[in-house]
């Protein structure tokens, strides 16, 4: 399913459903930045890889959101920034906060931009 353009190389953004460690989770990718199996079986860009866009559905996991929706995800490649809800430790208040495309991360919080 093609969520909207990379940010980077306008290629089209795959939503594509994974279990990573015994968990169901989306990985989000440019079509571009395809990984594969090397020799050592490490996970690793493919050697026809122009892109480096991957976003995992859990990456706000440490922030208590559970999962990065595909309709987020589409927003994000919209608008190209999204507010999403952030929560703290277990009975602690909700927050909103902007995330970002980032080249590195994938997606980053901008942590010091305030919500209106
Ligand atoms: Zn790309």
């Amino acid at each position: 399913m093609v969520l909207g353009q990379c940010p980077y190389c306008g290629g089209n953004v795959i939503a594509q459903k994974i279990t990573a460690k015994g968990q169901k989770i989306n990985l989000y990718h440019c079509e571009h930045a395809r990984k594969e199996r090397d020799i050592n079986d490490d996970y690793v860009f493919a050697s026809d890889a122009s892109c480096r866009f991957r976003v995992y559905s859990n990456t706000f996991l440490r922030w208590n959101k559970r999962s990065l929706s595909e309709n987020e995800m589409k927003q994000l490649l919209k608008e190209g920034q999204i507010t999403i809800r952030l929560h703290g430790r277990k009975g602690t208040s909700e927050y909103f906060k902007h995330i970002v495309p980032d080249p590195e991360y994938g997606v980053s919080i901008l942590w010091d931009t305030p919500i209106d």
